[in-house]
Order: structure tokens, then sequence, then C-alpha cells
């Protein structure tokens, strides 16, 4: 048989299994390669690539979509733990032969640092410790993905005590926050066990490619080349210094403006403002026809390209039982088209992020002109920018007719946007502290010592919430932090690219058309610059300054004022 033709679809992958896709690695380690053969060479493995992804992204997607489907498990855990593991092996043995051509263009040049990265730090020996972290990794989404809580005689999902938490009754807010956060509690033990394993596979890993922790192979192997572990002990500094005293102004206002004498955990979501949480659709069908009509607004080809997403059925957005937790936007390579992924019950964050996973969706739209998979999928810092930005970009158009909110009401929605853009690089810093302590201290592997250190790291960024008699509440809720389970040490983009965002956003004050320009041209470079050039493309300045992220927090909570003093006074 030969391999060399490749299917015509994923399809012909969707109950493939690594038998069945090893020929086609073999071919093109077999394959002819020189100077005349490196782009059909290339744009081969690119397309194989590209059809086993998508595969493996449609069996993931099938599987959060239905995690009691044992099938759709199977499936998922086939393609996660056995092809793209062994696919893994095959890509670095074929990026050894590309790399020892010598062939480069300057569209290459970022691809070819990775793949010599790739090469560097693989070791033969840590691919069936990848598989069993994959596996280990669908075990906590099954665990998380099927707690749910008896609420008022009725058995829901976690995601659905959302607006309860919001209620403008502080008992039910309390009964609410305690019922999300009971199983968590429940399950510490079979988490910790689950934890201790994947920690100690990630520190056996990087011991073997020759580092001395996961945190020191993790900088490596996440293609960070553009900042040093120490730039990230500067970002949680300056967070400390600059943002967590804005968060306790922020928190200060809230327990004054509640008429509490101090703020609970459980008193974080409600709208002070209002009586009733703000509710900005009912359907999915309007969530999903307003946001295509903001997208217009922002710019007509984003909305077009959203529109695109309707028709082709590349949405999944409202919370049912059996869903994974969480929401997600992954790339089908081979269509060039996003999906996206959610657990909407018609609140203000589902809005939220619902435009976070569209700037993502609009970032594979754009960069899938790159001719090569690998040119497409730059670094999560650059990803989050993407997605980051699109929440403040398209922010000042969520007021009716064209988006979900009344003036008043999209006034409130924006303020505590601005608000949770604070508490989030707060909760950024404390997870990627917490992370560092993990795999850096001699304690990392021991759970009590672990808890002990989440409280310690908490309380250095979080001021202003009183957590008295409730400390395994607060542990538990880094149990909750599905990423330090399945995706460690992803997290700290999220603060790098806020900062972005906040400098776009910021652009976009002076021109807004400007800003959207610049930063729709910065999506289209995918992959083929270095992080630092595609911030600056799109108008923005990787940073770890403390003196650019105290002016990016003072100008947010100028806005903060502003929208406050538009606002109702407080009816005390
Ligand atoms: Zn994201």
């Amino acid at each position: 048989m030969t391999a060399s033709v490749l299917p015509p679809s994923p399809t012909a992958f969707a109950k493939a299994t690594w038998d069945d896709v090893a020929p086609y690695f073999d071919d093109l380690v077999e394959r002819r390669l020189d100077a005349s053969t490196v782009d059909s060479w290339l744009h081969a493995w690119s397309r194989l690539e590209e059809l086993v992804t998508e595969a493996a992204a449609l069996a993931m997607i099938a599987y959060t979509i239905d995690t009691s489907d044992p099938e759709k498990e199977k499936d998922h855990l086939r393609f996660s733990t056995e092809i793209l593991p062994k696919m893994e092996e095959r890509s670095v043995e074929l990026a050894r032969r590309f790399v020892a051509l010598g062939h480069s263009t300057p569209d290459l040049a970022t691809t070819l640092e990775r793949f010599r990265t790739s090469i560097d730090i693989f070791r033969e020996e840590n691919v069936p410790l990848f598989s069993e972290l994959e596996e280990l990794s669908a075990r906590y989404q099954r665990i998380t993905g099927s707690m749910t809580v008896e609420w008022e005689g009725v058995e829901r999902p976690l995601p659905q005590l959302q607006p309860f938490l919001k209620s403008p009754d502080r008992a039910v807010r309390e009964r609410a926050f305690r019922a999300a956060t009971q199983p968590y509690v429940e399950e510490r033990g079979a988490l910790t066990g689950l934890f201790d394993r994947m920690f100690h596979l990630r520190q056996e890993a990087a011991q073997n490619a020759g580092f001395a922790n996961y945190r020191d192979y993790v900088f490596p192997a996440k293609f960070r080349f553009d900042y040093t572990p120490a730039d990230v002990e500067r970002f949680h500094e300056a967070v400390e210094q600059q943002v967590t005293p804005a968060v306790s102004r922020v928190l200060e206002h809230r327990r004054r403006r509640l008429g509490l004498d101090v703020l609970r955990p459980w008193d974080l979501a409600v709208d002070p403002y209002r009586a009733a949480p703000l509710r900005p659709f009912e359907t999915v069908d309007q969530f999903v026809s307003t946001a295509r009509r903001v997208f217009d607004r922002v710019d007509p080809v984003l909305g077009g390209q959203f529109q695109t997403m309707i028709d082709e059925q590349l949405l999944d957005l409202d919370s049912r039982k059996g869903k994974a937790p969480g929401g997600y936007c992954e790339t089908l390579h081979f269509r060039g088209r996003p999906f996206i992924f959610m657990n909407a019950v018609g609140l203000v964050d589902d809005v939220m992020t619902l435009l976070h996973e569209a700037g993502h969706a609009f970032h594979a739209f754009t960069s899938h002109r790159q001719p090569l998979i690998w040119q497409r999928h730059p670094g999560s810092e650059a990803a989050e920018l993407a997605s980051m930005s699109m929440e403040l970009l398209a922010s000042p158009h969520l007021a009716q007719p064209i988006g979900y909110f009344s003036p008043q009401d999209h006034r409130s929605a924006w303020l505590e946007h601005l608000e949770d853009i604070l508490l989030s690089l707060v909760h950024i810093a404390s997870v990627d502290a917490f992370q560092t302590w993990i795999y850096t201290h001699p304690d990392g592997g021991d759970a009590e010592a672990r808890d002990e250190a989440w409280l310690r790291i908490r309380s250095r960024f979080e001021r202003g919430v009183d957590w008295t008699g409730l400390e395994t509440e607060r542990i538990a809720r880094w149990y909750r932090q599905l990423h330090i389970f399945m995706y460690p040490f992803y997290y700290i983009e999220y603060g790098i690219a806020q900062l972005g965002a906040l400098q776009i956003w910021r652009n976009s004050l002076k021109d807004q058309a400007g800003a959207v320009a610049r930063y729709r041209e910065a999506l289209a470079l995918g992959a083929v610059r270095s992080l630092p050039e595609m911030y600056l493309t799109a108008g923005a300045k990787l940073t770890f300054d403390a003196d650019l992220i105290g002016e990016l927090v003072q100008l947010v909570e100028r806005q903060i004022e502003q929208i406050r003093a538009q606002l109702p006074a407080a009816a005390a």
C-alpha cells in the first residue's frame, strides 16, 4: 500500500489507530528531501498534521459536549493518549530531517527555532509519561464534569449555580457559594491523588530532558523565548505593588455600596448597583444573533467570520448536563475553521466569554492564510492577546439596539468587566506564583504543604475579602482551576496578554478603527514573527514593567470612577 496519497478529509481518521496514521509518517521519513523537494515535502507534512489534528479536535469536541458517552471518551482518549503523543515523536524525527537540510526563509525562521527547541528537549522515554498525563487529564475532566448539586430539588451541573452567586439575597449567595464549592471539598482526596501523580510525572519528564524541575522545562517546551522566570517574578511583584491595592479599593467600594461590615467570598459576584443580576439574553439564538451584530460593528470582516461559524454550526454554547466545564476555542486546521464551546447560562460573564473565544476564532480565521500549520499557531501569549483584546474592542458596542443591554445596563456590565480585569490580574499572579512554588519547592509533592502554600500565596495577592472559617473553601479554589491540572503553567499568558490588550484598548480610545486595523494585522501574522514583534504590530509593548502596569491600572480605575459617577447613587 502506498501512503503518499493523503486521505481527502479528516473523516478518514475518525476511527483511526496509530497503525493507520504511521505509514504516512514513514513515507515522509523515506521520501527524498533536498532543495528541489523541500516545499512539496513541507506541504505534505503540514497537510498530514492538519488532517490528524482536525480528527483529534473533532473527537475532543464530541467528548466535551457529552462526557458521559463512553464511545466518545474512547475516541478522544485514542487520539490524546495514543495517536498525538506518537505523532509528536514522529514530528520531532521529521523536524530533525528538515533542520539538517539547512533550508530557511524569513517566514520559516520562527518555525525552525521551535523545531530546534523541540528536538533539544525531546526524550523518547517521556512519550509514555505525557501519554499518562493525558489520561490523568481526562480523569480530571470526568470527575469535575460529573459534579452536580441538588439545588431547590433539581440536580444541576455547577455552572448553573452562577446566577444564584449573583443573587441580591445574601443568604442565597452564601448557599450557592457553599454548594458550588462542596463537590471540590468532597473530591479533594481523589483530586490530590491525581495531582500527586501528575506532579511526579512532570518532574520526571523535566529531569529526563536535563532540567532541574518542570518549571525550567516549561519555558523551552512552551517556546517562551522572549521572557524568563525572573521576568515572571517581576510580574508577580508588579501585580502585588500596583494591582493588589487597586483591587482593595474596588472591594472597599463594593463593601460600602452593599452596606456590609466585611466582604465574604459570596459577596463578590453580586452587582451592587442592581436588584437583580443582568440577564443579557434568554435563548442561545438571541445570544448568537446579537453577537453577530456586535462583531459586525467592530469590523464587518469579523462579523462575516462569525456568521460563517453560525452557518457551519461551529458553536456549542449552552450549559447542559454531561458537558465538560469551561469554555474553549479549538482550531480545525484542515478546514481553516474554529469551533467555540462554552457553558452559557444567560449572564454577563457569558457575553464576555463569547467575546473572548470569538477573538481566538478570528485569530484562527485570519492566520489560516499562512501556508503551513506551524506558521499559523503562535504561543498562548499571542493567542490570548487576540481574545482579551476582543473583549475590550467589542465592549463599546454592547448597548442596544445593536447589543445586549440598555444604556444603563451597558454601563454596569462594562463596570463589572473593568473590575474583573483587575481581579483577574491578581488571580493570574497567584495561580502562576503557586505553580512556580509547586514545581520549584522541595515540598511541592506534599499535598498538605501545597494547600498551605496556596493559602499563603493567595493572601499575598488577594486582599479585602474575609475568609475567616472558610479555609477549606479557600483551598478548594485551586482544585477548581483546571489549568493547574491539565495545562500546567498556562496562566501567566493571560496576564501578559491582558497588559497587551489594555494597551490596544487605550489606543482604541483615541482611534477605534486604527486600533482594530492593527489588531487584525497582528492576527494575520500567525506564528511567523516573534512575540514582541506581534505585540508591536498590534500596537502594544510586551512588558513586565511595573510603571507601565501602574499606568494601565490607573487608566482602568479612572474609567471605573467615571462609570460609577453615571450610575444611580446608593439607596442608602
Ligand atoms: Zn483564551
